[in-house]
C-alpha cells in the first residue's frame, strides 16, 4: 500500500506527459512506416520520460529475433547496453536472454530483479556481470502483439532509485507497444504486397515474350507458305505437297508449344484456386517413364544427347495417369533443356509401399542458393535471356506430387549436374503387387 501511495504521489509520467508521448509515437510511426527506424526515436520518447533503459526486440514470424533498437538515459551505459546486446543478442533457440513474453505473450512487472530472476535472461555469469553494470532494477515487459501473434517486445527497465512500474505506466506501454506492432504489421503487409506486385509485373512480362516466341515463326511460316501458294496458283502450278508438310510440321510444333504455355497457366489458375482433381487407376510407372521417355526421342537426337532409363521391374501403383506423365514430362524436358547435350538417366524403383523415380543429367547444375526456391511459383535460377520458360514446370510438379501424398527433391551443384527424386505412395493396392519381381499385372 504504501509503495502504491508513493507511486501515485510521484508518477514518472503524468495523464498529461502520457498523452503527449502517446501522440509523438503516432506521428513516429506513420511517418517511418516503411523500416523499423522509428524503433530508437520511440524508445528516447519512453527514455527518460518512463524507464531509464529500453530494448525493441523484434522476431518471430519468419524472422530471427533481434534487439532492433536498445537506449540506456546514461551516455556510458548506453554503450554498455548496445555491447551486451552485441556480445549477447537473443537466441529464439536458447530463450534466456529473451523476455520470456515472446513465449507467453502476456505483460510482465517486476519490481525488484533478484538475482534469480537475472540468472532466467542472462545465459553466462559475464552476461549477468554485464547486466548488472547497466544498474537496473525494475523491469516492465509488454508484447508487440499484431493479429493475435506476437511479434515483439518492449522492455523497459528502470533503476533501483526510481519507484517500481505503476499500473498507469503500464497502461501506456502497453498500447505504445500495440501502436507500434501494428505499424510495424502494416508495413510488413504493404511490403508484401508490393512484392506480390512486382513478382506479379515481371511475370506479366516474361508469360508476354514466351506467348509471343512460337507466335513469331508460326507467323513467318504461314506467310511464306501463302505467298508460295499465290505466286504457284498465278503459274497454274500445283502446290508441292512436301513444302505444305513441312510448314505444317512447324506450325504444329509452335501451337503445342503455346498449348503448353496456356495450359501451365491454367494449372496455376487451378491449383490457387484449389481445383486440382486426381482420378486414380492403376498403372506402372515404369511403363508411363518408358512411354514418355520414348516420346522425348527425338528432340533428344536432335540435342545429341542419349536418354538411358533404367526400370529392372514394374513398379505398380494407383494414380492419375495424365498428372503422373505431366510430372515425368516436366522433369524430363528440363533434364534435356538445362541438360547441355549431356546424358540423361531416369530411373524406376520400388521401396515397399514408396514408388521411386529419378532423373539425372549431367548439365548445367544449379547453385546451392537457388536450389531452395526452384520449387516456388515464378521462380527461376537462369537467365530469360538464355533460357525461355515461365518458372511453372517444378512448382506445378510439385503441387502435382504433393497431392498424390509424395515429395520431390532436387539435388544439385552448378556445373555438374542435377538429380531430381520424385517419392510417391504406391496407394491402396493389394499387398502381393508389392513382391517384385513378377508383379501381376493389375486387374482390368
Ligand atoms: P522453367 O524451366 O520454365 O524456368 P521450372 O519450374 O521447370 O521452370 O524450373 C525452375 C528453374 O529451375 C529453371 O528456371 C532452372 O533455373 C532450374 N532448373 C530446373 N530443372 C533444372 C535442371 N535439370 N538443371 C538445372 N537447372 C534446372
Amino acid at each position: 500500500m504504501l509503495l502504491r501511495a508513493r507511486e501515485v504521489e510521484e508518477p514518472r509520467l503524468d495523464a498529461m506527459r502520457a498523452a503527449r508521448v502517446l501522440a509523438e509515437a503516432g506521428a513516429l510511426l506513420a511517418a517511418e512506416l516503411e523500416n523499423e527506424e522509428c524503433m530508437e526515436p520511440l524508445l528516447r520518447l519512453l527514455v527518460p520520460t518512463l524507464a531509464d533503459a529500453g530494448v525493441f526486440f523484434l522476431g518471430p514470424g519468419g524472422e530471427a529475433v533481434r534487439a532492433a533498437a536498445a537506449v540506456h538515459a546514461e551516455p556510458a551505459r548506453h554503450a554498455l547496453l548496445v555491447e551486451m546486446l552485441r556480445r549477447y543478442p537473443p537466441d529464439p533457440l536458447d530463450p534466456r536472454g529473451l523476455p520470456a513474453l515472446f513465449l507467453t505473450g502476456r505483460t510482465e512487472r517486476v519490481a525488484e530483479l533478484s538475482d534469480a530472476h537475472v540468472e532466467t535472461f542472462t545465459r553466462d555469469s559475464e552476461h549477468a556481470r554485464l547486466f548488472a553494470l547497466l544498474g537496473v532494477t525494475r523491469y516492465l515487459g509488454v508484447p508487440l502483439v499484431a493479429r493475435g501473434r506476437v511479434i515483439g517486445a518492449l522492455a523497459l527497465f528502470r533503476s533501483e532509485e526510481a519507484p517500481a512500474f505503476g499500473d498507469e505506466e503500464e497502461r501506456v506501454a502497453e498500447e505504445l507497444a500495440r501502436r507500434a506492432a501494428l505499424a510495424l504489421d502494416n508495413a510488413r503487409l504493404l511490403r508484401e504486397a508490393r512484392e506480390a506486385v512486382r513478382l506479379r509485373d515481371e511475370f506479366l512480362g516474361i508469360a508476354s515474350h514466351e506467348l509471343k516466341t512460337p507466335l513469331t515463326p508460326l507467323h513467318l511460316k504461314v506467310q511464306l507458305l501463302q505467298k508460295q501458294v499465290d505466286v504457284l496458283a498465278a503459274h497454274g502450278k500445283p502446290v508441292s505437297a512436301e513444302r505444305v508438310s513441312e510448314t505444317l510440321d512447324v506450325v504444329q510444333r509452335q501451337v503445342r508449344k503455346l498449348t503448353s504455355l496456356v495450359d501451365n497457366l491454367l494449372d496455376v489458375s487451378r491449383i490457387t484456386a484449389g481445383r486440382l482433381k486426381l482420378e486414380l487407376e492403376e498403372m506402372d510407372l515404369a511403363s508411363v517413364a518408358a512411354e514418355i521417355l520414348y516420346r522425348f526421342a527425338p528432340s533428344a537426337a536432335q540435342l545429341h544427347c542419349s536418354l538411358e532409363m533404367h526400370a529392372p521391374v514394374p513398379v505398380l501403383g494407383r494414380w492419375d495417369r495424365l498428372r503422373l506423365e505431366q510430372v515425368v514430362t516436366n522433369l524430363l524436358s528440363n533434364a534435356l533443356k538445362y541438360g547441355a547435350g549431356q546424358p540423361v538417366r531416369l530411373t524406376v524403383e520400388a521401396d515397399g509401399r514408396t514408388a521411386r523415380l529419378t532423373v539425372e543429367d549431367g548439365g548445367i547444375g544449379i547453385s546451392a542458393q537457388d536450389l531452395p526456391r526452384i520449387f516456388e511459383r515464378f521462380e527461376r535460377a537462369v537467365s530469360d535471356r538464355h533460357y525461355g520458360g515461365l518458372g511453372l514446370g517444378l512448382y506445378i510438379t510439385r503441387q502435382i506430387v504433393e497431392a498424390f501424398g509424395g515429395t520431390v527433391r532436387a539435388t544439385s551443384a552448378l556445373g555438374h549436374g542435377s538429380t531430381f527424386v520424385l517419392e510417391l505412395p504406391r496407394g491402396d493396392i493389394p499387398d502381393e503387387w508389392l513382391s517384385v519381381p513378377g508383379a501381376p499385372e493389375p486387374v482390368p
